[in-house]
């Protein structure tokens, strides 16, 4: 048998060599796995936090789907809430209905001298003080419809801001705003409504 200049025999150098690269390979093999499990741990966590904060973000999405729907509850309550304050229409029975307007054959001595607005039209106040406007200002008898109250003729509603010489009880004239548009409206009896606000 043919021996190292040691001394040992060749067959059981190698052998020791071969052990030798065993243990270097396994240790290398152990280390490769440690590194691989630590870093796949890593990556878990990282995972496991963003899931952590997408179910966040799905809770914050939640609440403020949560406060969107309260509100348009609230909305719901106050639009029914508006609902009940709808106005209220009570029958004041059949008028003769006539129409007038600015010019002398309709207010005489009152359609003289009056202002004139930046068009050069005339600014026209009925008895109340306040400007009339053209097919929404009445005249009638304030002691059944006051100043400032509100009627509904036709299904349209005027307000009251002005007398007439000829206008009492069941009586009422439209302000128009053409002495043309006044007779076209002629005399109509009508039934008419008193507008409450409840
Ligand atoms: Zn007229």
């Amino acid at each position: 048998m043919r021996k190292c200049p040691n001394g040992k025999p060749i067959i059981v150098l190698v052998a020791e060599i071969l052990i030798f690269c065993a243990i270097v390979c396994a240790i290398v093999v152990t280390i490769v796995a440690i590194r691989n499990h630590i870093v796949s741990n890593n990556k878990e966590e990282v995972e496991t936090t963003t899931k952590t904060e997408t179910t966040t973000e799905i809770e914050l999405e939640t609440e403020t789907e949560t406060e969107i729907v309260e509100v348009a509850t609230q909305k719901e309550v106050e639009t029914e809430i508006e609902t009940e304050t709808e106005p209220q229409y009570i029958s004041l029975g059949v008028y003769t209905i006539t129409a007038y307007c600015s010019c002398e054959a309709c207010c005489s001595e009152w359609s003289l001298n009056r202002p004139l607005d930046e068009n050069g039209n005339p600014i026209v106040y009925g008895a109340s003080g306040e400007r009339l406007i053209a097919d929404y200002s009445i005249a009638a008898d304030v002691g059944l419809i006051p100043f400032g109250e509100t009627v509904l003729i036709n299904g349209k509603e005027y307000i009251c801001h002005d007398v007439g010489s000829a206008i009492f009880d069941n009586r009422i004239d439209i302000y128009m705003s053409s002495h043309e548009m006044a007779l076209e409206w002629g005399v109509q009896n009508i039934e008419i409504f008193k507008v409450v606000e409840r």
